[in-house]
């Protein structure tokens, strides 16, 4: 009895794990990624050494706030200091979310138009004219890569600097489900623009 209690709850707790790991129609997929139309992070012009790279983290354990999966890939940036990288929006859309986070610190949240929730989080600094419910264009700077969060309001340093990228698609009841970035990030990588990082007045006539 113990031992069938025992399974029944393991297969419960498989499931649930399994839950956050939607598996995507090739439709879905496709739908994806034509809105996605650059890497969230530009390449320096005027210095090589200012590269950065990621790799597959989906499903790791994170401690800090309780026992959780990593929802996201994370962006290292060689140079491990906050505000010099650009942060550019990955699609068009609406800002949905902006402000500070315990676990994702200075955030930005962008709705696209078929649904997909795109998570940019520990920024630095947003860009100055940035609100909730603005319109934005794809390849617009949004903000600068930090090491905020994991505190309070204005917390910094507790990781190295980094831009978590997440994606979340509404299931059929209508609440955000997390899918893996890593390999539309990966997709993504031929579609990387080229910034002058320090010119903080990016528009078109910037970008190469
Ligand atoms: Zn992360």
């Amino acid at each position: 009895m113990i031992i069938i209690l025992f399974d029944i709850l393991m297969q419960y707790a498989i499931t649930r794990n399994l839950s956050s790991n939607r598996v995507l129609k090739k439709t879905e997929q496709s739908e994806i990624l034509k809105e996605l139309e650059f890497f969230p992070i530009p390449v320096s012009l005027d210095d090589e050494s200012l590269s950065f790279s990621y790799v597959d983290t989906w499903n790791q354990s994170r401690t800090y706030g309780g026992d959780r999966h990593h929802e996201g890939t994370d962006i290292m940036t060689d140079l491990n200091e906050p505000g010099i990288y650009p942060v550019v929006s990955m699609s068009d859309g609406v800002v949905e979310k902006l402000g500070w986070l315990e676990l994702g610190g200075y955030r930005v949240g962008i709705r696209t138009d078929s649904g997909l929730y795109l998570y940019y989080a520990h920024l630095q600094s947003y860009m100055p004219d940035i609100k909730e419910g603005q319109e934005i264009k794809a390849g617009e700077c949004i903000g600068f890569i930090g090491d905020t969060g994991y505190g309070k309001e204005g917390t910094t340093g507790k990781f190295a600097t980094h831009l978590h990228v997440g994606f979340y698609l509404p299931d059929k009841e209508g609440s955000d489900e997390a899918l893996n970035p890593y390999p539309y990030l990966q997709k993504l990588t031929e579609k990387t623009l080229s910034y002058h990082y320090h010119n903080y007045d990016y528009n078109k006539e910037d970008t190469a």
